[in-house]
């Protein structure tokens, strides 16, 4: 079989890795500077053609952000992310605020990080710019991933492959990587479909607590509006979502249908309803799942991000804990050796599933500080200490 990617061209010192990574969004390249960090040669195989400006939000509370920190992407970061006041619940009909976190200046001093809110492609961006050049292969579409005694290696739609001493899975909610290692599975639709959009900031200026993250709490579950800053506060998010049996489709740029969600929520307060009159257009997103894996890693081929711990996004941690995740798998890795390494990516998969799974479970039941309560177990995770404390 013939190898367009080029292995010769990678030069590795004794003791540093050849790392391939399935999947170039938050996760892989989250995963592939810490790597790179620890002077491990990685490249990531996307199989989008470019990096556009697809999706919307992305929620960064300060667990994420103290990793993310410690990548030292935190200025680059700062340049385009909104930084939330509090974290507000409010009861649909009444408007009655329902418990109120502060966040941004408490959030740092509490746990060393504020919130962050940013455009996906913003973070997308930045992540990139921390990468050496060259990392990112594009145009290189996964289909599965195997390993014998030479070691993994990660195969193509081209019919190439690409050899190494470790492959890592970031490539999402329909991972082939995940598929290849155990087998076919779909995930789990759960009948809601969530609307997002966009308004700028001054479409809408007499909106109260718009410089915060608010969610709006419906009479049934399926019913909320969550709303947040977004690109240094000059625009608003707004995700929404309703029950939909009979519609699907995941994609991240199908629009939908904004008269017929106005019409959805017409009985909610009218500082609610004010945040969807100002949008202008929604895509749509049906919202899936997958019950939690007790297992991420075979041999020397480890799973993270979507492709471990898929969630509804209603603890906002999908990307966050793909951050956590690629932090807490260096740390693992960090002075292994061929050898060592299933060990190692054992150990790192064991200090993450409780937790993940424990966000997994929490997002589902969709409660997250409806009436308050501690957010410390979190918001105050330290993905840099968190292998020593499960190891102690
Ligand atoms: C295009 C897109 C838009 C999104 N928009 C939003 C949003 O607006 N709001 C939100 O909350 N979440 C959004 N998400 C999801 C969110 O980014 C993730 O849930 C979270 O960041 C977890 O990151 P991840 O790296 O594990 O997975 P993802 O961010 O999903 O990244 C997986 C990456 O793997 C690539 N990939 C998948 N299959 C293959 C393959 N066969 N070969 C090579 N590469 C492959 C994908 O193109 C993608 O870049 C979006 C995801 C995507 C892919």
């Amino acid at each position: 079989m013939n190898n367009l990617f080029n292995n010769e061209t990678f030069v590795v010192d004794s003791g540093m890795l050849k790392v391939g990574i399935a999947g170039g969004g938050v996760g892989g390249m989250a995963a592939a500077i810490a790597l790179q960090k620890q002077g491990h040669d990685v490249a990531i195989f996307e199989q989008a053609r470019e990096f556009g400006r697809i999706g919307a939000d992305v929620n960064l509370t300060p667990n994420a952000v103290h990793a993310l920190d410690g990548l030292g992407i935190g200025d680059a970061l700062r340049r385009t992310a909104a930084r939330p006041q509090s974290r507000i619940s409010r009861t649909w009909d009444s408007g009655e605020e329902t418990s109120r976190l502060p966040m941004s200046s408490a959030a740092e001093e509490k746990y060393g990080a504020p919130q962050l809110t940013i455009h996906r492609a913003d973070l997308l961006a930045a992540l990139e710019s921390q990468l050496a050049k060259g990392t990112i292969r594009f145009s290189a579409r996964v289909t599965g991933v195997e390993q014998d005694e030479h070691g993994p290696r990660i195969l193509f739609a081209d019919g190439s492959r690409f050899d190494c001493d470790l492959v890592i899975g970031a490539d999402g909610i329909h991972s082939p990587v995940r598929r290849a290692l155990y087998g076919e599975d779909s995930p789990r639709f759960t009948g809601l479909v969530s609307y997002r959009g966009v308004f700028p900031r001054e479409a809408a200026p007499d909106i109260p607590n718009l410089d915060s993250f608010t969610k709006w709490w419906g009479p049934t579950p399926d019913l909320q509006i969550v709303t947040f800053p977004l690109n240094l506060g000059r625009e608003i998010f707004v995700f929404a979502t309703t029950g939909q049996k009979d519609w699907t489709d995941e994609g991240w740029t199908l629009p939908g249908d904004i008269a017929e969600l106005r019409a959805i929520y017409k009985g909610f307060h009218p500082e609610a309803r004010a945040l969807l009159d100002a949008l202008t257009e929604v895509t749509r997103s049906a919202l899936h799942v997958r019950d939690p894996m007790p297992r991420w890693s075979e041999g020397r081929i480890a799973l993270m991000g979507d492709a471990a711990h898929p969630m509804v996004p209603f603890m906002a941690q999908g990307a966050c804990m793909a951050c956590e995740d690629a932090v807490v798998l260096s740390r693992a890795i960090e002075g292994a050796s061929v050898e060592t390494l299933p060990r190692a990516l054992e150990a790192y998969a064991a200090a993450r599933i409780p937790r993940t799974t424990r966000v997994q479970e929490g997002s589902l039941a969709n409660d997250w500080l409806k009436q308050g309560g501690n957010a410390d177990w979190v918001y105050g995770y330290d993905a840099w200490h968190a292998l020593d404390r499960a190891q102690a």
